[in-house]
């Protein structure tokens, strides 16, 4: 028995060791597993912590996957979770939208995780609960099955090949949709591919004010990304830099001479970055991951096999547009 004792003793020890030397931060999984793994939102107040690309959301509201304008896609991704100012913005702008005969409805893509935090694939920012991706389709007339939801393909408003607006599918509807979201005063910025800015900048006419929230930025030729303003309640919600004034449409050379351009064929891919451990998110993202939760979300959802969704990658941009590997933060 003794002889055991100390066995275990000194396997202890040992662990204890090892546990040390590889740091206590690596003890935890990377902080997307974390919240991926939580299906319903943080029974707290609601409250964006952090900023759009590192941090978390508690007090989560869910938008339905049907309402009277919108249906919500790739149901099994699990992202309909935003600020509640998120998810009534999203309503309003799918009214307002059919209201004034731009769009019969909104197609909504990813808003953020139940509890918002690191995802494990499609987006760097979404973390807080304030971005919001709509298709640049508008709504069909018929309710779209479940998995019709996770089939529908997305389709890129550029010519194929090209960094250029095709005219076969562009109308001003989508203008007019990107500038109503703009003109909320809650919208922070609005991101779109710049081959769309170029066609904005270009029909926009007289009263361009709103252009100066659209900001071009790779991908989002198939969706547009909304970004609202930190809302009242989050003080722990760090806000990002004023879009300034200008419309913006004088410096879009550096996307199409510089940016956009194909990589030379021997250019080394950019290194990955280490994955976010919560200890990289504010200490306030440890309290929204471990409370109670309120009970919401879909349990249906939840029980859809998760490794199944990087196959549902949608995001992915267009092979025929050349994208390089890294994408700023705008
Ligand atoms: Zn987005």
């Amino acid at each position: 028995m003794m002889a055991t004792g100390r066995k275990a003793g000194r396997l202890a020890a040992t662990l204890l060791a090892l546990a040390l030397a590889t740091g206590a931060a690596h003890a935890e999984p990377p902080a997307k597993e974390l919240f991926a793994a939580k299906g319903s939102p943080a029974a707290l107040a609601p409250e964006s912590v952090g900023f759009y690309s590192k941090g978390c959301l508690a007090g989560a509201a869910e938008l339905a996957p049907d309402g009277p304008h919108w249906q919500a896609m790739r149901l099994s991704r699990e992202r309909r979770f935003g600020h509640p100012a998120t998810v009534a913005f999203l309503q309003q702008l799918s009214e307002e939208a059919a209201r004034r005969g731009i769009w019969p409805g909104l197609l909504v893509g990813d808003i953020s995780q139940a509890r918002g935090g690191p995802l494990p694939y499609g987006h760097a920012s979404h973390q807080i609960g304030l971005d919001a991706d709509i298709w640049l389709q508008p709504m069909p007339a018929q309710r779209l099955t479940q998995q019709a939801r996770e089939d529908f393909a997305f389709r890129s408003v550029l010519r194929e090949g090209t960094l250029t607006v095709d005219d076969r599918v562009w109308t001003d509807n989508y203008r007019d949709l990107i500038r109503l979201a703009a003109e909320d005063s809650k919208v922070q910025r609005v991101f779109v591919h710049p081959g769309i800015k170029k066609k904005l900048c270009e029909t926009a006419g007289r009263d361009r004010a709103w252009l100066n929230k659209v900001r071009p930025i790779y991908g989002h030729h198939e969706h547009f990304h909304v970004r609202l303003r930190c809302q009242p309640g989050s003080d722990g919600c760090t806000p990002q830099e004023s879009t300034g004034s200008g419309d913006g449409c004088g410096d879009l050379g550096w996307w199409f001479n510089v940016a956009l351009k194909p990589p030379p064929p021997n250019a080394k891919p950019g290194k990955p970055k280490p994955p976010m451990r919560l200890a990289d998110l504010p200490n306030q993202c440890r309290v929204v991951l471990n409370a109670p939760g309120t009970g919401a979300g879909n349990p249906l959802l939840m029980a859809a096999p998760r490794d199944a969704a990087p196959a549902a990658l949608s995001y992915a941009p267009i092979a025929s547009v050349p994208i390089p590997t890294s994408r700023p933060m705008q």
